[in-house]
């Protein structure tokens, strides 16, 4: 008889779990005990469950590459004993943190959803429920004894998404998360549907390698007609910079001015790398396709073509940490390695 899917409930904070304080009406996270108590339909679902919580569970906007590790770290003592994870976090920076684990884990063989809810798990109109029940379902699906799933997403509001294709999108609607550049790989409704064809290949036969060095040291420049040189040579002049995410317009392009291109060309030269991404939320960076992206292409920039902002930021973190050959470095970025980016 086939074993049943045994998962691990990991619960590091966020909206899901908070309750309201009662003097000041702000939302607070609460015990994980309490969260589980809330809803008593997981002992029905075809799997076991065991929970591991944040000592402390923080609101989103406390994540930070600490807590990255720590997750990691959590998955990485169990990988052997679950057969899937699922990860309840704030949604505020879900898709940073959903990104992160994807690049740290190479050679993922078991499913790490991420999900969490724009309503605490106690609001009588909650989204937790169906988003922490349906995650779990999909954590536990098999087929021929093997998980179905077997890289990093993040399930939110009926869709199953590869997580470093998503971007959070609204802050209100319970359709908070959009994959602009990559279909959802299951969709849920009366039935659990994967998209088979979408969804990453196992790496079961590799060994799984787990890698926790990330660089810190990195800048996210947005830019906006009107910038000035005082302030881009401020920030390429960072003591210690090591890479920048360019958001760039729609397909990579930029100003011509002499003095911009003159300070990426200075920054370049001091080893520091810079992707150049799109502002635009779906699309991609073509480099050389208008006038004012040739002269990014010729310096050097990397192109980030389809990847989102939150995987570029997580793969330059990761990419810098593990200390690739400078001539590779480029090659490296280009390349995807765990479906953040097309071929
Ligand atoms: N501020 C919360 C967080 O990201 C929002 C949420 O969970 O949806 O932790």
């Amino acid at each position: 008889m086939a074993k049943i899917p045994h998962i691990l409930l990991i619960y590091t904070g966020g909206t899901i779990g908070m309750t309201r304080d009662y003097e000041t009406g702000a939302l607070k996270a609460f015990n994980f005990d309490k969260l589980l108590k809330h809803i008593p339909e997981l002992k029905h679902l075809n799997c076991t469950i065991d929970s591991a919580s944040f000592e402390g569970p923080i609101d989103s906007s406390n994540m930070n590459p600490k807590y990255w590790i720590k997750i990691t770290e959590i998955i990485e003592e169990n990988y052997e004993v679950f057969d899937g994870f699922v990860i309840l976090h704030g949604s505020d920076t879900m898709s940073y943190t959903a990104s992160a684990i994807s690049f740290m884990f190479e050679n993922l063989s078991k499913p790490v959803i991420f999900t969490g809810s724009q309503l605490p798990i106690g609001d009588l109109r909650t989204d937790a429920k169906e988003n922490m029940i349906t995650s779990i379902e999909i954590a536990a699906s098999q087929k021929n004894g093997k998980p179905i799933i077997s890289e990093v997403c993040l399930y939110f509001e009926y869709k199953l998404y590869r997580a470093n294709r998503t971007t959070k999108v609204n802050a209100e609607h319970f359709q908070a998360f959009a994959s602009p550049n990559y279909p959802p790989l299951a969709e849920s409704g009366v039935h659990l549907k994967f998209d088979e064809s979408l969804l990453y290949k196992s790496r079961r036969s590799k060994i799984i390698k787990i890698r926790k060095e990330l660089e810190q040291n990195i800048v996210l420049l947005k830019l906006f007609p009107g910038i000035t040189e005082n302030v881009v040579k401020s920030i390429l002049e960072i003591d210690g910079l090591k890479g920048v995410v360019l958001e760039t317009y729609g397909s990579g392009n930029a100003p011509t001015c002499k003095w911009f291109v003159n300070l990426l060309k200075q920054a370049l030269k001091k080893g520091i790398k810079i992707i150049d991404v799109t502002q635009c939320s779906g699309g991609r960076v073509i480099l050389g396709q208008y006038e004012t992206s040739v002269q990014l292409q010729k310096i050097g920039l990397i192109s980030g073509k389809d990847i989102t902002t939150e995987a570029a930021l997580a793969k330059l973190m990761y990419l810098l940490g593990q200390k690739i050959p400078e001539k590779e470095f480029k090659h490296v970025f280009e390349t995807p390695l765990r479906g953040e980016l097309l071929e």
